[in-house]
């Protein structure tokens, strides 16, 4: 199968049968293990398999333990969605999900943030090993005119503006991209040090060649990295490897699709969407249907509507 659009996707998964067949073959390898129990012995029945591992006898089919969980949705239009949100290069809104589909909103919402469960990196990723890396934060929502109280966010918490309006704080995301390379992402509360080396640590090994910008934050990284950062505040942007264009760039992608397709994104999701605009970019230089098959082998974890909804 080499799907080169939406509608030879839609063609050839036509019947129900069809995606489960590709679908076990995709996550089992034509042999069926119990979600329950990790069993290999398993019996076929009607509608599914059962385990035959007597402490557990429990029936499953191949949605058990996968976003597909749960869901009365056919696998025809979860396919569908998993094209679509991975293939447009700024995202898709529920809103034109349910349009182009025939969902309701609310069933869109739920499918599209159960894709973006599926597109979260599953081990940690190591950059800088063979490129230089750049390190920069962005700020997301919230006021222009705030952006300066990030730093000392707890005196503002209770703060209001000139009009007397809470400020809407910015949020605040550290960015790490390898220059030819993948780029991670992450929420923190602000761009303090205590937020910012961790993560750093975490995906970049010592001894790599890292450039930033010249806030005082990124000053410890001489400790354990070759760093150099540009100096914005005197209007230098480039002087020959030292810049930051290559993260720059992606956050101008990100911000488009923040704020011209989602318009509006809480701090609760706000990781979510990173996760999804992360996987899209570190897959660029697959085809729509390389990374369609890609992802649906990432497709093993359960986000329900509760932990969703309810949870923080
Ligand atoms: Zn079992």
């Amino acid at each position: 199968m080499n799907f080169k659009s939406l509608p030879q996707l839609l063609d050839f998964f036509k019947e129900e049968s069809t995606c489960i067949d590709y679908y076990e073959q995709i996550r089992w390898d034509g042999n069926p293990v119990c979600p329950h129990c990790d069993s290999e012995r398993v019996y076929k029945t009607n509608r599914g398999y059962k385990c035959a591992n007597p402490e557990c006898y429990k029936k499953f089919t191949v949605k058990v333990g996968t976003i597909f969980e749960n869901s009365k949705i056919s696998f025809r239009i979860w396919f569908a969605s998993i094209w679509l949100a991975t293939s447009h290069k700024k995202g898709i809104s529920s809103v034109q999900l349910a349009l182009d589909l025939g969902l309701t909103q609310k069933t869109a919402w739920f499918v599209l943030h159960r894709i973006r469960e599926m597109l979260k990196d599953k081990a940690p990723q190591m950059l800088g090993e063979n490129n230089m890396v750049e390190v920069d934060e962005a700020y997301i929502g919230g006021k222009e005119s705030n952006k300066h109280i990030n730093k000392k966010r707890s005196y503002y918490d209770k703060a209001l503006t000139n009009e007397g309006k809470p400020f809407t704080l910015k949020k605040t995301v550290v960015g790490i991209i390898e220059r030819n390379g993948n780029v991670v992402l992450k929420h923190v509360p602000n761009a303090e040090l205590r937020n910012m080396g961790a993560f750093i640590s975490k995906h970049v090994p010592h001894g790599s060649t890292i450039y930033s910008d010249e806030a005082p934050v990124y000053s410890h990284l001489k400790r354990y990295y070759t760093h150099d950062s540009v100096k914005h505040a005197l209007n230098i942007y480039v002087e020959g490897n030292v810049h930051t264009n290559t993260i720059e760039n992606f956050w101008s992608v990100l911000k488009r699709g923040l704020y011209g397709i989602y318009h509006q994104v809480s701090e609760k999701h706000l990781e979510r969407y990173l996760d999804e605009f992360s996987a899209r970019f570190n897959t660029r230089s697959l085809t729509s249907n390389e990374r369609f098959v890609k992802f649906l082998c990432d497709s093993e974890s359960v986000l329900s509507y509760k932990k969703l909804t309810f949870s923080n």
